[in-house]
């Protein structure tokens, strides 16, 4: 059968599984057999009977002397059988599975693989896999792949399909030999054979290579794809640069812009003046700068009579950018207006208009819209994207993010964007001293915290911990809790505000203002101040519940203090005691670099978790591993070579639509 067969029209048996299928993202048959084995189980040892021992996870191979239905006081079933080689004999018993016995019968040579457990004096493997010898060994005696599996899809029903599908014909190899041989690469049919049946782990592996180097290699062309799109999706009018005038807004900075600031502000500047659109994407760590180097970009916007918008991720955050966007470019004469679900000032002419995913609404528009700016990309879909682009006449987009990806993977997930990286920290950053505190010392910690603030007059955040993914009314209760607790029992001589997502915008602008003008000297707050907040006298940053968070969200919430010039600290509060988690906490006490821990994160949690892939639209991978970067950086010079004749390759093609149409929202 044809493999771009849908699984729905592909038989009785595959039309009864197509739903449960789908939950597994399998939609053709060809997407069964990318349908990778997350492990294997070792069964390939096979024993003689009379020397097994219990504990073993073992494999025998031998004739079944009996086999019955044995009646429990229950009433449940259970399958009993003797099998014999000349060695010995064992005992198997499965549970509740009268259909053993149509397909097993006395006399019959079959296979077992298991683990051997004790019963009284007798050895016996219980409920293990089995299959006749007569029959191609795919469930035992051997590497036995292990599938991710949903509610009525086992393991073993995969194995069976897949094996079937095997039989038939594999696709031809889609990769051109040239760059299958200067990359080292398995040939495609026998990697598809040797991901799922494979005879050793080094086989399995360089199986499992190849099929990523595959995923990877369509991602870098649909990148190269996109950016040729892009090329095409208009003319936007090149901005003029006034040197005069950007160099007096340089000066007018209470700082001196760091050497990565400038090299990014010269990189966007080059965008601005082409009659492409910039597509740009701004990374760096957080307390990096990011915000005054879009500054630049839009006020060149303004200086060209255009009108920017800057678009955040919520609203506390919006109205922190407000302010900062506001108090550098107002002296220059431009308007700054706000839009957030519940607040609107300024209006449609004004120069700027920073708010949150309210901008997307239909009714809002712009007169002269030339410049897009996009906080904290890795929150927004490509869709949310092209609908702010539709409010212009193909504007300029910049985007940022702080979630410190190291480059080449960077050109996987965003290849579709020209890349500035900001690498340096602004003058005079002082090492956030960071501890990990356990219960015990949780008391000690808070006398500390006490009269570390009064002796310094500074602020802390005291952040409470995910209950669960969102900002969920859960979450919120928690913080309260804390809030008062705190209020009431802990720091009983200081002032205390509270902070979170479910309150009203009103009430959250005074929360933060209070605490920005030093009204409050410690500020309770959800997660939701990960993002951006910045606010120079908060000295002390509390994490509650430390262990749920990643390392990498870790060290955006730190990145929250350490922005004047006074000592900061973090206290990495956990209840747990597992060595591993401490361990794991540990080290945020020992690196401050983002894309350290990033990389930590990344070995420990897996891509998804990190970059949060999934939730954000961002393709996820299947098989490749964004760890793995000599493989990424091999696929993308792949990917290089053959775009410019890509079109002598129609299934490389087709893999890559089949992508991008499954993965990413059309603009
Ligand atoms: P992020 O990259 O995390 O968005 P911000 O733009 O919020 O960082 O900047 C963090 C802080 O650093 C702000 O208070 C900002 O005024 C300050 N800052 C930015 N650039 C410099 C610089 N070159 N020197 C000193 N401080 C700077
Ligand atoms: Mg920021």
């Amino acid at each position: 059968m044809d493999l771009s067969t849908p699984i729905k029209d592909a038989g009785r048996l595959f039309k009864i599984y197509s739903r449960r299928l789908e939950k597994l993202g399998i939609i053709r048959l060809s997407d069964l057999l990318l349908h990778i084995p997350f492990r294997y189980e070792d069964y390939s040892l096979v024993s003689k009977i009379g020397k097994l021992r219990a504990g073993d996870v073992a494999t025998i191979k031998g004739e079944v002397d009996s086999i019955k239905n044995v009646y429990t006081k229950g009433y449940r079933r259970i399958q009993k059988a003797r099998v014999k080689d000349n060695t010995g004999e064992v005992e198997i018993v499965w549970f509740n599975q009268p259909f053993i016995l149509k397909t097993i019968k006395k006399g019959e040579r079959i296979s077992i693989s298991g683990k051997v457990d004790q019963d009284g004096g007798k050895l016996v493997f219980r409920s293990p896999d089995y299959e006749l010898e007569s029959e191609n060994l795919i469930h035992t005696g051997r590497l036995v792949p292990i599938y991710p599996e949903t509610k009525g899809v086992s393991s073993k029903w995969i194995r069976r399909q897949v094996f079937k599908l095997l039989e038939g014909n594999v696709e031809k190899d889609p990769l051109p030999d040239k760059i299958r041989n200067e990359n080292g690469l398995m040939e495609y049919a026998k990697a598809i054979r040797n991901v799922h049946f494979p005879d050793t782990p080094d086989e399995a592996l360089k199986a499992r290579n190849r099929l990523a180097f595959d995923e990877l290699l369509t991602i870098h062309l649909g990148s190269i794809i996109k950016r040729g799109e892009w090329d095409k999706i208009g003319k936007s009018r090149p901005f003029k640069l006034d040197k005069a005038k950007l160099s007096e807004f340089e000066k007018s900075l209470p700082f001196k812009l760091t050497d990565s600031q400038q090299k990014a502000i010269s990189e966007i500047l080059n965008d601005l003046g082409l009659e492409r659109p910039m597509n740009r994407l701004l990374e760096g760590d957080v307390g990096s700068g990011k915000t005054v180097v879009s500054c630049v970009a839009m006020y060149i916007a303004y200086l060209n009579g255009f009108q920017s918008v800057f678009m955040a991720p919520t609203e506390i955050l919006t109205l922190q950018h407000f302010k900062t966007i506001s108090d550098l470019l107002s002296p220059f004469g431009l308007s700054v207006a706000l839009r957030t679900g519940s607040l609107k000032t300024g209006e449609k002419d004004s120069d700027i208009t920073v708010g949150t995913h309210a901008l997307i609404q239909k009714h809002v528009d712009f007169e002269n819209l030339g410049l897009v700016i996009i906080d904290e990309q890795q929150r927004f879909g490509v869709e949310q994207r092209g609908i702010l682009r539709k409010k212009g006449k193909t504007p300029h987009f910049l985007t940022m993010t702080a979630t410190p990806i190291p480059r080449t993977v960077a050109l996987t997930l965003y290849g579709d964007l020209d890349l500035s990286v900001l690498t340096d920290m602004p003058k005079g950053r002082k090492i956030i001293k960071t501890w990990v505190v356990p219960s015990a010392k949780r008391e000690s910690a808070y006398a500390w915290i006490e009269k570390e603030l009064k002796k310094t007059s500074s602020q802390a955040f005291v952040i409470c911990p995910f209950i669960e993914e969102s900002e969920s009314a859960v979450t919120v209760k928690a913080a309260v809790k804390e809030f008062e607790n705190l209020k009431t029992r802990v720091f009983t001589n200081l002032k205390l505000g509270l902070l979170h997502g479910k309150m009203k915008s009103a009430e959250k602008e005074k929360a933060l203002g209070d605490f920005r003008r030093g009204k409050a000297d410690i500020l309770v707050a959800t997660p939701v101040v990960e993002v951006g907040i910045d606010i120079p006298n908060a000295t002390i940053m509390v994490l509650e519940a430390s262990e749920r968070f990643g390392l990498s969200q870790l060290h955006q919430l730190r990145g929250r203090v350490g922005r004047g010039d006074k000592q900061s600290y973090c206290l990495l509060f956990t209840e747990s005691l597992s060595q591993q988690t401490i361990q794991r906490l540990r080290s945020m006490e020992k690196t401050q670099v983002g894309s350290e821990l990033a990389e930590i994160d990344l070995k420990l949690r897996g891509a998804g978790e990190v970059y949060g892939t999934a939730q954000h639209g961002v393709r996820d991978l299947k098989i490749a591993n964004f760890s793995d970067l000599d493989l990424l950086k091999k696929s993308f010079e792949a990917a290089k070579k053959i775009f410019p004749d890509i079109k002598k390759y129609p299934m490389l093609l087709e893999k890559v639509n089949n992508v991008s149409t499954k993965n990413v929202s059309p603009d």
